[in-house]
């Protein structure tokens, strides 16, 4: 009964059905859209999955938090059972531009975003972190164009899903309690181009093995990138140069956003715009101003020639990995939270490489300890506050406070939003006090 499902009720509506809404979770988390449903009279049910929910049904729809396995549908059950985005998907009339992978998706629909509207173009966003494709069909023009966040849930139920414009970023671990193998993931992934046509666009990340043989999944034009490798036919890094075969189509210098992961999502974007044809000194333009992303290596401010960074978006030690390769200068690193069973010690190079000093919070603080104590300098805080001021404390003029957990949030707040936030609060206090005691 969330937000995916109210705008699958709309839209269903719309189009003459009539819907039936079935919730696993009872409790009054849900009072809001029951009222909703009740005003627009659409019989539903919670605390479980009854057989009124399949009785007689030609469609199921469910949420994408929801395994297809785990719908429990009686043998008697002929309804057709399709994703959210496949569901909506005949509704669009805007181009749609889709990107999956396992990071760097929502910093790459951003990103486009900010491109396609600096071309001068119409564009929304929606998809798996923003909203529903389904509420998105019924706006009122439609934009000419749709970027759209795509999460493997959404593709696993997709069958006739055949965007304008697919790229996959990169497929590593992760999800695979739901997936089973890095196998069955990646094939997941692919499905992203299995129904595009000869005239539509594919990039896809030459640099991943499990990406770059995805080229067989589609029959659309082809446009690889790579970070590591030259390439004829897509965009590549030569040193600081960005190149299209041999010539030089945009430096590295054009973006703001840090780090080589960064770079993996610029190329990504920059591919589709030029194989869709955008105005490139517009779309260069326009990716010189795009700063990122809240929460994802977010430059928060300078104090006393220190820099300070808010990436609470890293919930898993791949995050933090590539948060430290980020930067060329000291770190002082504010970590832990809610853990995820991780081997922390897999970054012990990158830490003692990296980090000047480690400020501990959250449940997981005596893990990361275990893992890093013997390295490098740590302390434990006893809130964000606390921790803030600690790391300030041990920063010297030209490094960097980081705030890059490497676990969940959940321990302490309500998100890694919420988290990132009472950070950047206490950043901004703590640099006023600062900047007073230097007036
Ligand atoms: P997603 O929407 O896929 O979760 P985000 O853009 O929100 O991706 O980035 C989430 C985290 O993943 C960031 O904090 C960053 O540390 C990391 N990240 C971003 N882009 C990449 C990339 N291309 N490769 C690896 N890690 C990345």
């Amino acid at each position: 009964m969330g937000r995916t499902a109210l705008a699958v009720v709309k839209l269903l509506l719309r189009e003459g059905a009539r819907p039936f809404v079935s919730e696993a979770k009872s409790g009054d988390t849900f009072a809001s859209a029951r009222a909703e449903l009740d005003a627009l009279g659409v019989p539903y049910e919670l605390g479980g999955h009854t057989g009124a929910a399949f009785d007689g049904v030609s469609l199921i729809v469910p949420s994408p938090g929801v395994p297809p396995t785990k719908i429990p549908l009686p043998a008697s059950c002929r309804a057709d059972v399709i994703g959210e985005m496949e569901f909506a998907f005949p509704y669009c009339r805007s181009k749609i531009i889709a990107v999956t992978g396992t990071n760097g998706k929502t910093t790459t629909t951003e990103l486009l975003k900010t491109l396609v509207a600096g071309c001068g173009h119409s564009v929304m966003l929606a998809g798996n972190n923003d909203v529903p494709l389904s509420a998105v069909v019924t706006s009122e023009p439609a934009p000419e164009y749709l970027v759209l966040e795509v999460s493997s849930y959404q593709l696993e139920l997709a069958h006739a899903f055949g965007p304008w414009a697919a790229a996959v970023l990169n497929v590593t671990p992760d999800h695979l309690a739901r997936h089973g193998t890095i196998e069955n993931y990646a094939a997941v992934k692919a499905r992203i181009y299995a129904n595009q046509g000869l005239e539509d666009i594919a990039v896809l990340n030459d640099d991943d093995p499990l990406v770059c043989v995805m080229a067989d999944s589609t029959r659309a034009r082809l446009w690889p990138f790579s970070l590591e490798h030259r390439l004829n036919d897509g965009l590549w890094l030569d040193g600081d140069s960005i190149r299209l075969g041999n010539e030089c189509v945009a430096q590295t210098s054009d973006t703001l956003l840090p780090g080589r992961h960064n770079l993996q999502n610029v190329l990504c974007a920059l591919s589709i715009m030029r194989a869709g044809g955008f105005d490139w000194d517009k779309t260069l333009a326009a990716l010189r101003t795009f700063g990122g992303v809240e929460h994802r290596i977010e430059f928060v401010t300078r104090v006393d020639g220190v820099d300070f960074y808010n990436d609470s978006k890293a919930t898993n030690v791949d995050s933090l990995k590539v948060a430290l390769e980020s930067f060329p200068v000291p770190v002082v690193l504010i970590a832990g939270g809610e853990g995820k069973g991780s081997d922390y010690r897999v970054l012990r190079d990158l830490v003692r490489q990296h980090v000047r000093r480690l400020i501990l919070i959250g449940d997981d603080a005596p893990k990361i300890e275990v893992a890093y104590g013997d390295l490098v300098a740590f302390e434990c805080a006893t809130d964000m506050r606390d921790a803030v001021q600690r790391a300030a404390a041990a920063a010297q003029r030209g490094d960097a406070v980081l705030l890059s957990p490497a676990c969940a949030s959940f321990d302490m707040y309500t998100s890694f939003e919420h988290r990132g936030r009472v950070f950047k609060d206490a950043v901004m206090d703590y640099a006023r006090e600062a900047r007073k005691g230097l007036s």
